[in-house]
């Protein structure tokens, strides 16, 4: 329902829950951030409002992260439970998605006989399974997360991190709102699903158009478009377009 990403040098943790707070309005059942440090990866997730995720966030002693993505779910598929709340974890990699997977059950009984091991009922989970066994063919993220949105038949936007390559945020939109946006400070991207949750903090906006995707490290985007195959966009003239 509610996507928000950062990467940067201020404080993620606080910019991910002010972000979703400004996304509250348009519902949701549970929520959840994955932050990430050097290779590590911590996530926080929490039925109900977005007070029961802060709390749990809170309880532990706070760490430099440079790097998140965050969450508000509204359930298509699977109860609204924790472990059905976005961030989804593969291997090494998570995802967080808005929209719907229609041919998520294909590719998820294709990915069990490859020994992919599912532990929540989303359409989402596929996603970052689907990520990961392409990645473990290619070893290259950008390959494998284009050939994952290949695969992928509905309307979603997608954030996606992993350990492997761990200063990235891989995104992608269809069907469902996603923003991209430089940051008012030096090296800063930030990511949401609606422009509410980057009042004060964006500079240079992009509302991607359908098919476009890219990947983001702090100072640098590559854009790409699905309909001229996978072709790079420049970076200026993308944000020069608002
Ligand atoms: N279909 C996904 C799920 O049920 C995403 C729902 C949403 O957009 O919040 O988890």
């Amino acid at each position: 329902c509610g996507i928000v990403g950062y990467i940067g040098k201020q404080d993620t943790t606080k910019i991910l829950l002010d972000g979703l707070k400004e996304l509250e309005y348009r519902g949701y059942d549970s929520a959840g951030i994955a932050l990430l440090q050097n290779d590590n990866i911590d996530v926080f997730k929490a039925v109900g409002k977005l007070v029961n995720l802060e709390e749990k966030v809170n309880s532990v002693p706070k760490q430099d992260y440079y790097l998140g993505i965050g969450h508000t779910r509204w359930a298509t598929h699977g109860k609204p439970t924790e472990l059905n709340a976005h961030p989804h974890l593969g291997e090494y990699s998570y995802v967080v998605h808005n929209g719907i997977i229609e041919n998520y059950k294909e590719l998820k009984d294709e990915l069990i006989q490859k020994g992919h091991h599912f532990v929540s009922q989303t359409d989402t989970e596929v996603i970052v399974h689907l990520f990961e066994s392409f990645y473990n063919q290619l070893n290259d993220a950008t390959k494998a997360f284009q050939n994952t949105i290949e695969r992928l038949e509905g309307a979603y936007a997608i954030l996606l991190i992993t350990k492997v390559e761990p200063e990235k945020v891989f995104f992608y939109k269809l069907g469902s709102p996603m923003i991209v946006a430089r940051g008012n400070e030096k090296d800063e991207i930030l990511f949401a699903s609606s422009d509410s949750a980057l009042i004060g903090l964006a500079k240079d906006v992009v509302y991607l158009e359908d098919r476009m995707g890219g990947v983001a490290t702090a100072s640098n985007i590559e854009f790409f478009n699905k309909n001229v195959l996978w072709s790079k966009l420049p970076t200026s003239k993308q944000f020069a377009q608002k």
